[in-house]
């Protein structure tokens, strides 16, 4: 589960976070470029190629997309309770 207490500086205010690259639990983005890539509303990358939560979801088809980058990010970066 991504640690809330160590998001990524850049992510937008509110539940949806991307934990920071440095994460010292070992989950931090390792930018494979998977939820930007995917939901590029939602998430962008910073100069490091990091995720971070661009724009918070809205309404159950956006969250629905934020959820499917959750499950899939191979490191467990993403997170919605935060
Ligand atoms: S899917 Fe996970 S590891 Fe990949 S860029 Fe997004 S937050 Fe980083």
């Amino acid at each position: 589960m991504a640690n809330k207490e160590e998001k990524h500086k850049e992510n937008i205010p509110g539940p949806w976070f991307c934990t920071d690259p440095d994460d010292s639990e070992g989950e931090g983005c390792i930018a494979c470029g998977l939820c930007y890539g995917s939901a590029p509303e939602f998430f962008q990358e910073d100069d490091d190629g990091n995720a971070f939560i661009f724009r918070q979801p809205e309404g159950d088809d956006e969250i629905a997309l934020c959820q499917e980058q959750l499950e899939d990010c191979p490191v467990s970066s993403i997170g919605s309770d935060g």
